[in-house]
Protein backbone atom coordinates (compact mmCIF):
# COMPACT_ATOMS: atom_id res chain seq x y z
CA UNK A 1 0.00 0.00 0.00
CA UNK A 2 0.84 3.73 -0.67
CA UNK A 3 0.62 4.19 3.16
CA UNK A 4 3.19 1.64 3.66
CA UNK A 5 5.98 3.13 1.40
CA UNK A 6 5.30 6.56 3.05
CA UNK A 7 5.57 4.82 6.23
CA UNK A 8 9.53 3.97 5.37
CA UNK A 9 9.34 7.82 4.18
CA UNK A 10 12.21 10.63 5.45
CA UNK A 11 9.56 12.75 5.82
CA UNK A 12 7.03 10.90 7.91
CA UNK A 13 9.67 9.57 10.34
CA UNK A 14 11.08 13.22 10.94
CA UNK A 15 7.04 13.69 11.26
CA UNK A 16 6.48 10.98 13.63
CA UNK A 17 9.65 11.63 16.13
CA UNK A 18 7.91 14.95 16.23
CA UNK A 19 5.17 13.67 17.46
CA UNK A 20 6.71 11.23 19.82
CA UNK A 21 8.51 13.40 21.37
CA UNK A 22 6.01 15.83 21.50
CA UNK A 23 7.14 18.38 19.80
CA UNK A 24 4.65 18.55 16.58
CA UNK A 25 4.38 21.86 14.89
CA UNK A 26 1.38 23.51 14.45
CA UNK A 27 1.68 24.67 10.78
CA UNK A 28 2.89 22.78 8.40
CA UNK A 29 3.91 23.02 4.25
CA UNK A 30 4.41 20.14 2.33
CA UNK A 31 5.31 19.85 -1.38
CA UNK A 32 5.09 17.80 -3.64
CA UNK A 33 3.59 17.37 -7.00
CA UNK A 34 1.62 13.52 -7.07
CA UNK A 35 -2.08 13.77 -5.83
CA UNK A 36 -2.42 10.20 -5.05
CA UNK A 37 0.45 10.54 -2.67
CA UNK A 38 -0.85 13.79 -1.20
CA UNK A 39 -4.17 12.35 -0.32
CA UNK A 40 -2.29 8.97 1.71
CA UNK A 41 -0.34 11.26 3.27
CA UNK A 42 -3.20 12.93 4.53
CA UNK A 43 -4.62 9.67 6.07
CA UNK A 44 -1.10 8.64 7.48
CA UNK A 45 -0.48 11.99 9.41
CA UNK A 46 -4.36 12.30 10.69
CA UNK A 47 -3.33 8.55 11.97
CA UNK A 48 -0.53 9.53 13.26
CA UNK A 49 -2.42 12.27 15.71
CA UNK A 50 -5.18 10.80 16.58
CA UNK A 51 -4.76 7.23 16.76
CA UNK A 52 -3.92 6.40 20.96
CA UNK A 53 -1.88 3.60 18.96
CA UNK A 54 0.27 6.33 16.60
CA UNK A 55 -1.84 5.16 13.79
CA UNK A 56 -2.81 1.44 14.11
CA UNK A 57 -4.67 1.57 10.73
CA UNK A 58 -7.51 -0.89 13.18
CA UNK A 59 -9.28 0.92 15.52
CA UNK A 60 -12.24 2.65 14.82
CA UNK A 61 -10.51 6.32 14.71
CA UNK A 62 -8.06 5.10 11.78
CA UNK A 63 -11.34 3.43 10.12
CA UNK A 64 -13.08 7.12 10.32
CA UNK A 65 -9.94 8.68 8.80
CA UNK A 66 -10.07 5.94 5.80
CA UNK A 67 -12.77 6.42 5.24
CA UNK A 68 -13.19 10.57 5.53
CA UNK A 69 -15.74 10.18 8.30
CA UNK A 70 -13.61 11.79 11.10
CA UNK A 71 -14.81 15.04 12.35
CA UNK A 72 -11.44 16.43 13.96
CA UNK A 73 -10.17 15.85 10.27
CA UNK A 74 -10.99 18.87 7.66
CA UNK A 75 -9.96 18.65 4.24
CA UNK A 76 -10.54 22.42 2.29
CA UNK A 77 -9.67 23.29 -1.55
CA UNK A 78 -9.41 20.01 -2.72
CA UNK A 79 -11.30 21.53 -5.56
CA UNK A 80 -8.38 24.61 -5.91
CA UNK A 81 -11.75 27.35 -5.46
CA UNK A 82 -11.23 27.72 -1.43
CA UNK A 83 -12.77 31.54 -0.50
CA UNK A 84 -12.17 33.91 2.05
CA UNK A 85 -15.61 32.98 3.44
CA UNK A 86 -14.23 29.11 3.53
CA UNK A 87 -11.37 30.37 5.11
CA UNK A 88 -13.67 31.94 8.16
CA UNK A 89 -15.15 29.18 8.37
CA UNK A 90 -11.97 27.07 9.44
CA UNK A 91 -10.70 29.56 11.53
CA UNK A 92 -13.83 29.78 13.51
CA UNK A 93 -14.14 25.61 13.45
CA UNK A 94 -10.17 25.86 14.86
CA UNK A 95 -11.29 27.57 17.90
CA UNK A 96 -13.61 25.15 18.77
CA UNK A 97 -12.82 22.24 21.11
CA UNK A 98 -12.43 18.70 19.21
CA UNK A 99 -14.75 15.57 19.01
CA UNK A 100 -12.06 13.69 19.96
CA UNK A 101 -9.22 13.51 23.05
CA UNK A 102 -6.49 14.19 20.34
CA UNK A 103 -5.61 17.55 17.87
CA UNK A 104 -7.81 19.01 15.43
CA UNK A 105 -6.81 18.64 11.78
CA UNK A 106 -6.74 20.66 8.71
CA UNK A 107 -5.07 20.07 5.08
CA UNK A 108 -5.32 22.25 2.58
CA UNK A 109 -4.48 21.58 -0.48
CA UNK A 110 -3.79 23.12 -3.61
CA UNK A 111 -2.09 25.78 -1.81
CA UNK A 112 -0.81 27.13 -4.62
CA UNK A 113 -4.10 28.27 -5.86
CA UNK A 114 -5.40 30.08 -2.78
CA UNK A 115 -5.39 33.63 -3.31
CA UNK A 116 -3.41 36.50 -0.95
CA UNK A 117 -6.35 36.99 0.56
CA UNK A 118 -7.05 33.42 1.87
CA UNK A 119 -3.42 33.10 3.22
CA UNK A 120 -4.23 36.46 4.84
CA UNK A 121 -6.66 34.67 6.86
CA UNK A 122 -5.19 31.80 7.64
CA UNK A 123 -2.14 33.44 9.06
CA UNK A 124 -3.86 34.46 11.65
CA UNK A 125 -3.94 30.70 12.97
CA UNK A 126 -0.46 30.01 12.12
CA UNK A 127 0.60 33.12 14.01
CA UNK A 128 -1.98 32.44 17.19
CA UNK A 129 -2.38 28.72 17.16
CA UNK A 130 -5.63 27.83 18.81
CA UNK A 131 -5.07 24.77 21.38
CA UNK A 132 -4.12 21.95 19.47
CA UNK A 133 -5.33 22.93 15.78
CA UNK A 134 -2.55 21.62 12.95
CA UNK A 135 -2.74 23.00 9.99
CA UNK A 136 -1.25 21.60 7.25
CA UNK A 137 -1.17 23.40 3.53
CA UNK A 138 -0.14 20.86 0.39
CA UNK A 139 1.15 22.13 -3.18
CA UNK A 140 2.98 21.44 -6.15
CA UNK A 141 6.06 23.93 -4.74
CA UNK A 142 7.13 26.73 -2.34
CA UNK A 143 7.15 29.69 -4.42
CA UNK A 144 3.59 30.17 -4.80
CA UNK A 145 3.08 30.58 -1.23
CA UNK A 146 3.11 33.67 0.67
CA UNK A 147 6.31 34.38 2.16
CA UNK A 148 4.73 35.29 5.32
CA UNK A 149 2.97 31.79 5.12
CA UNK A 150 6.20 29.63 3.86
CA UNK A 151 8.82 30.92 6.61
CA UNK A 152 5.99 30.37 9.53
CA UNK A 153 5.29 27.07 8.33
CA UNK A 154 7.96 23.81 8.84
CA UNK A 155 8.53 22.32 5.38
CA UNK A 156 8.17 19.02 4.72
CA UNK A 157 8.88 17.02 1.01
CA UNK A 158 7.10 14.05 -0.05
CA UNK A 159 9.02 11.65 -1.54
CA UNK A 160 9.21 9.94 -5.04
CA UNK A 161 9.12 6.64 -5.65
CA UNK A 162 10.83 4.23 -7.40
CA UNK A 163 9.94 2.39 -10.23
CA UNK A 164 9.94 -1.22 -8.19
CA UNK A 165 7.71 0.31 -5.58
CA UNK A 166 5.42 1.58 -8.22
CA UNK A 167 5.20 -1.49 -9.94
CA UNK A 168 4.39 -3.56 -6.78
CA UNK A 169 1.81 -1.66 -5.66
CA UNK A 170 -0.15 -0.87 -9.04
CA UNK A 171 0.09 -4.98 -9.19
CA UNK A 172 -1.36 -5.31 -5.31
CA UNK A 173 -4.18 -3.30 -6.71
CA UNK A 174 -4.98 -5.49 -9.38
CA UNK A 175 -3.75 -3.87 -12.69
CA UNK A 176 -2.67 -6.76 -15.49
CA UNK A 177 1.04 -6.61 -15.27
CA UNK A 178 1.63 -5.51 -18.77
CA UNK A 179 0.28 -2.18 -18.25
CA UNK A 180 1.99 -2.01 -14.75
CA UNK A 181 5.32 -2.73 -16.55
CA UNK A 182 4.46 0.48 -18.26
CA UNK A 183 3.38 2.69 -16.28
CA UNK A 184 5.83 2.08 -13.29
CA UNK A 185 7.94 2.65 -16.17
CA UNK A 186 6.62 5.88 -16.86
CA UNK A 187 5.73 7.19 -14.00
CA UNK A 188 8.81 9.30 -13.05
CA UNK A 189 8.50 8.23 -9.29
CA UNK A 190 4.51 9.36 -9.01
CA UNK A 191 1.32 7.52 -8.29
CA UNK A 192 -0.84 10.06 -9.71
CA UNK A 193 1.41 9.75 -13.00
CA UNK A 194 1.15 5.60 -12.33
CA UNK A 195 -2.30 5.21 -12.03
CA UNK A 196 -3.45 7.21 -14.92
CA UNK A 197 -1.27 5.32 -17.29
CA UNK A 198 -1.62 2.02 -15.41
CA UNK A 199 -5.88 2.42 -16.22
CA UNK A 200 -5.13 2.74 -20.08
CA UNK A 201 -4.57 -0.75 -21.90
CA UNK A 202 -3.41 1.70 -25.26
CA UNK A 203 -0.37 2.38 -23.48
CA UNK A 204 0.68 -1.08 -23.55
CA UNK A 205 0.11 -1.78 -27.67
CA UNK A 206 1.87 1.51 -28.47
CA UNK A 207 5.09 0.75 -25.94
CA UNK A 208 4.88 -2.84 -27.50
CA UNK A 209 4.86 -1.19 -30.68
CA UNK A 210 7.66 1.04 -29.77
CA UNK A 211 9.74 -1.74 -28.65
CA UNK A 212 9.33 -3.32 -32.14
CA UNK A 213 9.91 -0.33 -34.24
CA UNK A 214 13.26 -0.21 -32.36
CA UNK A 215 14.19 -3.43 -32.80
CA UNK A 216 13.54 -3.38 -36.46
CA UNK A 217 14.12 -0.24 -37.72
CA UNK A 218 17.74 -0.90 -39.41
CA UNK A 219 18.02 0.75 -42.61
CA UNK A 220 16.53 4.23 -43.90
CA UNK A 221 13.46 2.47 -46.22
CA UNK A 222 12.38 0.94 -42.69
CA UNK A 223 11.32 4.14 -41.55
CA UNK A 224 8.23 5.21 -43.75
CA UNK A 225 6.88 1.94 -41.93
CA UNK A 226 6.27 3.88 -38.92
CA UNK A 227 5.74 7.85 -39.96
CA UNK A 228 2.40 7.00 -40.85
CA UNK A 229 1.39 5.01 -37.98
CA UNK A 230 -0.60 6.33 -34.81
CA UNK A 231 2.86 6.17 -32.92
CA UNK A 232 3.67 9.66 -34.22
CA UNK A 233 0.32 10.91 -35.05
CA UNK A 234 -0.46 14.54 -32.93
CA UNK A 235 -1.69 12.94 -30.05
CA UNK A 236 0.37 10.20 -29.77
CA UNK A 237 3.89 11.46 -30.42
CA UNK A 238 5.09 12.92 -27.31
CA UNK A 239 4.05 9.74 -25.40
CA UNK A 240 6.12 8.01 -28.39
CA UNK A 241 9.19 10.11 -27.39
CA UNK A 242 9.09 8.83 -23.73
CA UNK A 243 8.90 5.18 -24.71
CA UNK A 244 11.96 5.70 -26.86
CA UNK A 245 13.73 7.47 -24.45
CA UNK A 246 13.72 5.07 -21.75
CA UNK A 247 13.94 2.20 -24.35
CA UNK A 248 17.02 3.40 -25.94
CA UNK A 249 18.42 4.39 -22.22
CA UNK A 250 18.12 0.54 -20.78
CA UNK A 251 19.52 -0.09 -24.05
CA UNK A 252 22.23 1.50 -23.49
CA UNK A 253 22.70 0.28 -19.85
CA UNK A 254 22.39 -3.36 -21.39
CA UNK A 255 25.43 -2.61 -23.85
CA UNK A 256 27.67 -0.69 -21.19
CA UNK A 257 26.94 -4.02 -19.03
CA UNK A 258 26.48 -1.49 -16.64
CA UNK A 259 24.63 -2.58 -13.17
CA UNK A 260 22.49 0.57 -13.00
CA UNK A 261 18.33 -0.54 -12.83
CA UNK A 262 16.65 -0.45 -15.46
CA UNK A 263 13.38 1.03 -16.00
CA UNK A 264 11.51 -0.96 -18.47
CA UNK A 265 10.80 -4.81 -17.08
CA UNK A 266 11.45 -8.50 -18.64
CA UNK A 267 12.44 -7.24 -21.87
CA UNK A 268 16.04 -7.76 -21.23
CA UNK A 269 15.95 -9.42 -25.39
CA UNK A 270 14.61 -6.91 -26.90
CA UNK A 271 16.71 -4.69 -25.53
CA UNK A 272 20.07 -6.97 -26.56
CA UNK A 273 18.62 -6.74 -30.07
CA UNK A 274 18.35 -2.96 -29.86
CA UNK A 275 21.50 -2.47 -28.50
CA UNK A 276 23.55 -5.18 -31.16
CA UNK A 277 25.26 -4.03 -33.97
CA UNK A 278 25.62 -0.72 -32.14
CA UNK A 279 28.09 0.97 -30.37
CA UNK A 280 27.51 2.77 -26.54
CA UNK A 281 28.73 6.47 -28.38
CA UNK A 282 25.53 5.65 -30.93
CA UNK A 283 22.84 4.68 -28.25
CA UNK A 284 24.19 7.91 -26.27
CA UNK A 285 23.60 9.41 -29.85
CA UNK A 286 20.35 8.67 -30.16
CA UNK A 287 19.03 9.51 -27.00
CA UNK A 288 20.48 13.08 -28.14
CA UNK A 289 18.01 12.24 -31.36
CA UNK A 290 14.82 11.88 -28.82
CA UNK A 291 16.02 15.45 -27.11
CA UNK A 292 16.26 17.29 -30.02
CA UNK A 293 12.72 15.85 -31.34
CA UNK A 294 11.05 17.18 -28.47
CA UNK A 295 12.89 20.43 -29.07
CA UNK A 296 11.60 20.21 -32.67
CA UNK A 297 7.68 19.68 -31.09
CA UNK A 298 8.31 22.40 -28.63
CA UNK A 299 9.03 24.42 -32.16
CA UNK A 300 5.51 23.51 -33.87
CA UNK A 301 7.27 21.41 -35.98
CA UNK A 302 4.78 18.73 -37.54
CA UNK A 303 4.83 15.71 -35.80
CA UNK A 304 5.64 13.08 -39.42
CA UNK A 305 8.84 15.50 -39.88
CA UNK A 306 9.88 15.26 -35.92
CA UNK A 307 9.63 11.55 -35.99
CA UNK A 308 11.27 11.37 -39.73
CA UNK A 309 14.51 13.64 -38.41
CA UNK A 310 14.22 11.20 -35.12
CA UNK A 311 14.44 8.14 -36.61
CA UNK A 312 17.17 9.27 -39.56
CA UNK A 313 19.56 10.33 -36.60
CA UNK A 314 18.78 7.47 -34.83
CA UNK A 315 20.12 5.31 -38.05
CA UNK A 316 22.81 8.06 -38.35
CA UNK A 317 24.31 7.71 -35.23
CA UNK A 318 24.51 3.89 -35.89
CA UNK A 319 26.51 3.97 -38.74
CA UNK A 320 28.83 7.01 -37.72
CA UNK A 321 29.35 5.12 -34.23
CA UNK A 322 29.59 1.09 -35.24
ZN1 LIG B 1 -5.71 3.35 15.15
Amino acid sequence: MISDLLRKSEAYAEFRNAVVSGKTSHAYLVTGDDRVTRKAYMILIAMTLLCKRGGCGECAVCTSIVSGANPDVHIYNADGKMRVDDANALVAEASMKGWGQGAKLFFIDNAETLSPAVQNKLLKLIEEPEGDAVIMFFASGESPVLPTVRSRTKKCYLPLFSSDEIYGELIEEGVPRAQAEIAAALSGGSFERAQKLGGDEEYVARYDKTFEMLVNCKKSQDIARYLGSELFNKENISLTLDFTEIILKDALIRASGSSARLTTRNRDYDLDEIASGTSEGALAMAILAVNKARRMLAANVGAVTVAETMLFDILEAKYKWR
